[in-house]
């Protein structure tokens, strides 16, 4: 048994290593940087890269790497050894400070949305020290951003790290009117709730769609699904309790604290959360654990699948942001205290939240938008692609009676009295879960619960963060000349209360009224991700992000550039797969079993010697011979229309309308072609079916 504190980040340059290794003025300057977020001081850099490199060499690293993340969600590195030659045949391991700040590489392969032509190709990856570098693979993972020759940012840290900047300064100035001088920072801290399936290899390596795709685009229904719901919660089957267990030792040697972990609604579904982070440590350590997840698991005989939806049917995965805000010495500025009523300062907070959330309800829905995700948003397992807030019914009779200028009764803390004299009583949660609910206040954060499994969730936070940054700069610009605090505070947030109420919604979010409901009082509904990619370069929201330096205009409209090509393509590979897995997998197999079933007919008729004598296969022979046919047709329809919607995209360079057209002229032919292979597959043998199928997939691991 390893002993778990002994290996815990073990594999992290982290404050213990730093302070071990580093002389102290490096040391505190370095520590300095990390807190502020200040600007790291050239001089030191040569020092912390040495440190890093004996440390990291003295683990058996040979090489580090620039870790970024590009505008793909998932993450990019190219590796580059410590050896440096010194002539006579012999080299030395060195790492220089230049080393460690900048690197350089051709990346026009990444996304760039046309802000980095291929002829100038160069992009920067920039050291960020406030993400402790790692060792993992035998390579030194150095956090860095990501830019273009130009300075544009081209990868989702940077813009994160400016928003977490633009927070901090605006919460700061409410804090002061309050009379906290001693903060001088505030944080954003986030833990974000990963959901996963595994598959068993063997049958992952048998489907082109998974390997393509990440998602099954063909397969009928298991007898046995989620209808028992017997899998939420449910007892660990010891491959996956032992992959569970392996997981956490790796993620724990990475200095991430992996906490919970338990089985999800649908059967082979699984959960993973971690403790919260500051914004952007947590954002990398989400990405550490999905790559984690999926290497782990090959050790395993598994597959990591962190698709949003892997199966159709069954409940997808995505991930819930918890995010909150809290000042460098240690207070939530979410928590209510014990008095919410009385408690200005919170409810100021609690207001900023409910005007963000309610004013750039376009841009949290964007920030969730992803082809995959489409299949979940609204599907009555994920919250619908309406944005509402959730605040539970305590907090929601606090805002209406200040609303309403009427007496608020606080309900007090009640205690759980169970009866069973055995069990401790305990208190109630001042709020319930809400699942249905994309941001709900659960105690002293809020959750966020619309953001996919597979998606980078800095993007979520960019938008949070500036749009929370936005309005306390309003309420910091009214209060700061008020002559009378209080008084002026509580109308401030009386008058955001009353303006906001319609985003606050406790009821069922999964009830087909909501739609209409929600319509009423005027909030949007962007049902799918295309109908969402242009609020990015929406007025509104370029004024929000250039005013607080978050965005330019011009990474903006890349940004949008790269989201509605990126849903092209995604669905251009599905269709294509599909069309492949038809015509070289599905079609041949059924006609082969037809083949069977004519010859089983002939001899049928022979030996009872009437053309009657073969009722069964003649039936089954001419249902599949209908299907198969409508099959083809249908691949070959998929095929025309793709290529239609792919010709918007690479000729014309019109990126809206080739999404648009994918969305509107490919996607319902898949759906058709699927529900024909489908219903083929309910009739043909398994053992001549060339696919997997959903009950072995999903049931045995
Ligand atoms: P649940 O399933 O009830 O939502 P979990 O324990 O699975 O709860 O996840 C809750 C997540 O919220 C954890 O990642 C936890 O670290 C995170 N969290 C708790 N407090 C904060 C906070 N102040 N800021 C951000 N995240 C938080
Ligand atoms: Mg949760």
């Amino acid at each position: 048994m390893t002993n778990i504190p002994e290996i815990y980040g073990c594999m992290v340059f982290n404050d213990a290593v730093m302070r071990q290794r580093l002389p102290k003025d490096v040391y505190k300057s370095l520590t300095e940087t990390i807190k502020t977020g200040k600007m790291i001081d050239v001089s030191i850099a040569n020092v912390v890269a040495n440190a890093m490199k004996d440390w990291a060499t003295e683990k058996g690293a040979t090489h580090y790497t620039h870790w970024f993340q590009p505008l793909t969600s998932v993450t990019a590195e190219k590796h580059d050894s410590f050896i440096s030659p010194i002539g006579g045949d012999k080299v030395v391991m060195e790492f220089s400070g230049k080393e460690l700040i900048k690197g350089e590489s051709d990346a026009s392969s990444f996304p760039s949305g046309g802000l980095r032509e291929t002829c100038n190709a160069r992009g920067y990856t920039a050291w960020d020290p406030s993400s402790y570098a790692f060792i993992k693979d035998g390579t030194l993972y150095i956090p860095t951003v990501f830019c273009s020759y130009t300075g544009d940012a081209l990868d989702t840290k940077t813009p994160l790290l400016r928003s977490m900047d633009a927070i901090s300064e605006q919460a700061l100035r409410i804090l002061a009117l309050f009379g906290d001088t001693t903060a001088t920072r505030v944080n954003t801290s986030v833990g974000a709730e990963q959901e996963y399936f595994l598959i068993n290899k063997e049958y992952y390596d048998k489907r082109d769609d998974l390997l393509y795709t990440g998602r099954t685009l063909f397969g009928a229904p298991a007898p046995k699904g989620q209808q028992l719901e017997d899998h939420y919660y449910g007892h660990l089957k010891t491959k996956i309790g032992a992959y569970m267990e392996d997981l956490d030792r790796e993620l724990w040697k990475l200095g991430i604290n992996s906490k919970t972990k338990h089985n999800e609604v649908a059967p082979s579904q699984h959960e993973l959360a971690p403790i919260f982070a500051n914004t952007n440590v947590a954002v990398d350590q989400n990405l550490i654990i999905m790559e984690t997840m999926k290497t782990v698991a090959e050790r395993h005989g598994l597959v990591a699948l962190l698709h949003e939806k892997p199966y159709a049917g069954i409940n997808g995965s995505g991930k819930h942001n918890n995010w909150s805000i809290g000042t460098d010495t240690g207070k939530n500025l979410l928590s209510a205290g014990k008095n919410p009523a009385s408690n200005t300062q919170f409810l100021l907070f609690l207001a900023a939240v409910i005007a963000a959330v309610d004013d750039y309800q376009d841009l949290l829905r964007l920030s969730a938008a992803t082809p995959g995700n489409d299949h979940r948003l609204g599907a009555n397992e994920a919250p619908p692609a309406i944005v509402s807030m959730f605040l539970g019914d305590e907090l929601e009779e606090l805002i209406d009676a200040i609303v309403g200028d009427t007496d608020y009764l606080s309900r007090g803390k009640k205690t759980m009295d169970l009866g069973v004299p055995s069990v401790p009583t305990f208190r109630y949660d001042s709020t319930d879960r809400n699942r249905t609910s994309p941001f709900a206040f659960t105690g002293n954060k809020f959750e966020f619960r619309m953001v996919g499994s597979s998606q980078n969730i800095a993007m979520s936070n960019i938008v949070i963060n500036t749009a929370v940054a936005k309005v306390c700069k309003d309420f910091a610009d009214k209060l700061e000349g008020a002559a009378d605090l209080e008084t002026e505070a509580r109308a401030l947030i009386k008058e955001t209360f009353k303006a906001h109420h319609r985003i606050i919604f406790n009821g069922n979010g999964y009830s087909s009224a909501w739609p209409e409901e929600a319509e009423r009082r005027g909030l949007l509904n962007m049902r799918t991700s295309v109908d969402s990619f242009s609020c990015l370069t929406a007025e509104k929201n370029v004024k929000l992000f250039t005013e607080f330096g978050v965005m330019s205009e011009v990474e903006l409209r890349a940004r949008e550039e790269i989201y509605f090509e990126n849903y092209s393509k995604v669905i251009d590979i599905e269709a294509k797969t599909m069309v492949d897995i038809a015509n070289k997998k599905i079609i041949p197999a059924v006609e082969e079993y037809v083949g069977e079933l004519a010859e089983i007919a002939k001899n049928k008729m022979k030996i009872f010697e009437t053309n009657n004598g073969a009722v069964l296969e003649k039936t089954i022979i001419r249902k599949l011979s209908d299907l198969n046919a409508r099959a083809y047709d249908l691949a070959e329809k998929l095929k025309t229309a793709a290529m239609s919607a792919d010709r918007e995209r690479t000729h014309k360079k019109h990126y809206a309308e080739s999404a648009m057209a994918y969305k509107e002229n490919v996607r319902p032919i898949m759906t058709e072609l699927r529900q024909v292979v489908d219903e083929m597959e309910g009739i043909v043998p398994s053992k001549t079916w060339p696919l997997p199928s959903y009950g072995e997939m999903t049931m045995k691991q």
